[in-house]
């Protein structure tokens, strides 16, 4: 990517009309534009015109976009936002687990579409948190150096597990992460199917750390995929 011109993005995509909605919106909102019709064409775009984002379908003529997820992320770790059709509410879920950013179910509307994909592109561009870095939302200051949560200036206690879902939410701000993905980071990977465990600890995290924890602003639920933290 080259930070002086504007964000580029490859769309990956057998659909015209959804193309054609696709550029005219990201051409209007100063991003550069161009598309592939199916995943081989696709894979040789990212390599050439090395985009800011990608936006592929699901449902690719020659391959599988979850299996083309998985072999973009093998080399290149451009933001992926996929699309899915409702009907691939499962599918969404594989993608994101195979390395993909974030997920547009269609249809989507203009600002959905731009407000995921400034949110792909600044996360891209950031490092992840490092050890001294202060992280803060809604009522919350977090201090990943002296591993000290805060809630209105009062110091929490929170478990390690806590801790480190925290933690993990933090590092995928803004993004969904998986039921999948949080479990094998915190427990590991033969506990996946253990999404109890989460819900749990979730409840637990939002008494400590949400003003009104029956509606949460910041640790929210996203039905049958994960979870995302709001830090605005
Ligand atoms: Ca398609």
């Amino acid at each position: 990517m080259n930070n002086f011109d504007k964000p580029s993005v490859l769309v990956i995509e057998d659909e015209a009309p959804i193309r054609r909605f696709l550029k005219l919106t990201l051409s209007d909102h100063g991003y550069s534009f161009h598309e592939a019709l199916n995943a081989r064409e696709g894979l040789s775009k990212i390599a050439s015109e090395q985009p800011s984002l990608v936006i592929l379908d699901l449902g690719l003529p020659d391959m599988d976009g979850i299996e083309l997820t998985r072999e973009i992320r093998e080399w290149s770790k451009v933001p992926i936002i996929v699309l899915s059709a409702r009907e691939q509410e499962k599918d969404k879920v594989l993608a994101l687990d195979a390395g993909a950013d974030d997920y547009l179910t269609k249809p989507f509307g203009v600002q959905e579409l731009l407000a995921r994909a400034r949110v792909a592109i600044r996360h891209a561009a950031k490092s992840p948190p490092q050890a001294d870095s202060i992280v803060t939302f809604g009522q919350v200051k977090i201090d990943f150096g002296k591993r000290l949560v805060t809630f209105n200036d009062t110091e929490l206690h929170l478990t390690p597990n806590e801790f480190k879902l925290l933690a993990a939410l933090v590092r995928h701000a803004g993004r969904v992460i998986t039921h999948t993905q949080l479990l094998r980071e915190i427990w590991g990977s033969e506990y996946t199917d253990e999404t109890h465990y989460l819900r749990v600890y979730m409840a637990q995290l939002r008494r400590k750390l949400e003003t009104d924890p029956a509606q949460p602003r910041h640790l929210i639920t996203e039905p049958g995929v994960g979870y995302k933290l709001k830090l605005d």
